[in-house]
């Protein structure tokens, strides 16, 4: 009898596997599965043929691979909006840290055609970027500085002919496929509320929302939000918690009520109380006038420094990334806890050195403020990390419509974790260390984090940009 079972046990397994092995290139067994979006929070196996999530069940599948998800939690794949680091060597610690997709929308770029064609359409992690008013204004003004103004960008007015030849510009920045349009008024003093909101009509037509550092002060916010307004376009505030610093409170309140009055304005947060900036930008322009405890806020990236005015004055005039220890705890906290906040890195890891938000944002929310601090849920913190960015930009970008998302026919974008474990490791003194806890990370449906270890040789990431017309 031995024998006629075993073949019959053959033939249900061949039968079986017919029906659905094969079927799924990858199953993700077992995991704790949270989608923001539909709110789903329960163990379920998710199915992945090719690049999409094909099935999400209770029921037992089988697939060419099984990850074992047991204990872990199955999210959408992180979406950053602010990460200034667009290469191999920051993405790596983006997948690292949960980031399926990393945009610059902030600063952005003034040629859209040449940036994407330089990032050679495939990376680890998906990407895309902003037509920038900065860029454009130092192009238009002839200013010389490395990625942010240094000369005329910051002082000089624009003229009625230099607004139309940036207007030009943004029109071609869309029309190439840009997915957002960028500014850093604080970093472009000399530009004009008429300037600034000539250019937010150009978003305005093309269905783009508007990233935005706001100047300086409550004031600043309130000109984004008028300019928004008086224009119709979609506003996103960049940092609150670097902007709003000791006034954080009320500037997530003014926020908050102009979306009580009906605006389109969202906002983000990073969880470090010190900023990254260029020591030489238009921030520090009154440095001579400063008190001598006022520079040891400064630490200098490349060797890890505290500056005083002499180390100041001679780093100013070389130019380079500074760190800016200038915030306290509190102010961070009131910005992450706010459900306002989407999380966004400002990240720019580079050549080995970079403040730690490039590499371990995600981590350090959820295991510092959601696990080890309590602070914010995790449902809530995966939903201002997935599905809140994926909104923003979906109005725009159809790309964004299927990702920040769980269901059957959504992307396989997804970043799988121990909430037990997951934790940053970066500190001001090394910013390049990758965060733990991260399993899995996979891009189109292949891993890029497998195991907890980087998989250098694919390149799954694709280029996120708006088809042209
Ligand atoms: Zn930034």
């Amino acid at each position: 009898m031995k024998p006629s079972y075993q073949l019959f046990a053959f033939a249900t397994v061949v039968l079986f596997c017919s029906c659905t092995s094969g079927s799924f290139d990858i199953v993700i067994k077992g995991g704790q599965v949270m989608d923001p979006d539909s709110g789903l929070d329960d163990v379920r196996n998710i199915g992945i043929q090719g690049s999409k999530i094909v099935a999400v069940t209770q029921d037992k599948i089988i697939g060419k691979r099984i990850i074992n998800a047991d204990g872990l939690v199955v999210s959408p794949g992180f979406i950053d909006l602010h990460d200034h680091g667009q290469n191999e060597e920051a993405f790596r610690f983006k997948a690292l840290d949960g980031v399926t997709s990393a945009f610059e929308l902030e600063v952005g770029t003034g040629d859209i055609a040449k940036w994407y064609t330089e990032r050679d359409e495939s990376q680890f992690i998906h990407y895309g970027v902003s037509i920038g008013h900065i860029p454009v204004r130092m192009i238009v003004t002839g200013d010389e500085g490395y990625f942010l103004p240094s000369g005329p960008a910051k002082t000089v007015v624009a003229s009625e002919l230099q607004i139309a030849e940036m207007t030009r510009r943004f029109e071609e920045g869309l029309n190439q496929g840009a997915v957002a349009v960028g500014f850093g008024i604080a970093y472009t003093p000399a530009a004009t509320v008429e300037e600034f909101e000539a250019m937010l009509h150009v978003a305005s037509q093309y269905n783009a929302s508007a990233h935005i550092h706001v100047r300086g002060g409550l004031d600043g916010l309130r000109e984004a939000i008028t300019g928004a307004a008086n224009t119709g376009t979609a506003l996103h505030v960049v940092h609150a918690n670097s902007s709003g610093a000791e006034q954080t409170a009320e500037f997530l309140a003014i926020i908050e009520e102009a979306r009580a009055a009906g605006q389109d304005v969202t906002t983000e947060a990073y969880p470090y109380s010190a900023s990254q900036t260029y020591i030489e930008s238009a921030l520090f322009d009154d440095w001579k006038t400063w008190e001598p405890e006022r520079y040891q806020i400064f630490q200098w990236v490349n060797t890890g420094e505290r500056l005083n005015r002499q180390s100041f004055a001679q780093y100013r005039a070389m130019g380079g990334i500074v760190i800016v220890h200038q915030r306290t705890e509190a102010m961070t906290r009131t910005a992450i806890e706010s459900p306002l906040t989407m999380i966004a890195s400002d990240g720019h890891i580079e050549n080995g050195r970079g403040h730690p938000r490039g590499s371990g944002s995600y981590a350090r929310v959820l295991g510092r403020y959601v696990r080890d601090e309590g602070i914010l849920d995790l449902m809530d913190a995966l939903r201002r990390m997935t599905i809140e960015p994926a909104r923003r930009l979906e109005a725009r970008v159809p790309a964004m419509q299927t990702k920040g998302r769980i269901y059957a026919g959504a992307d396989a974008d997804l970043t799988i974790f121990d909430p037990e474990t997951v934790i940053d490791r970066a500190t001001y003194t090394n910013g390049a260390v990758p965060s733990e806890g991260f399993r899995y990370v996979l891009v189109n449906g292949i891993p890029i984090v497998d195991g907890g270890r980087f998989v250098e040789d694919v390149r799954p990431g694709r280029p996120i940009r708006v088809d042209e017309h």
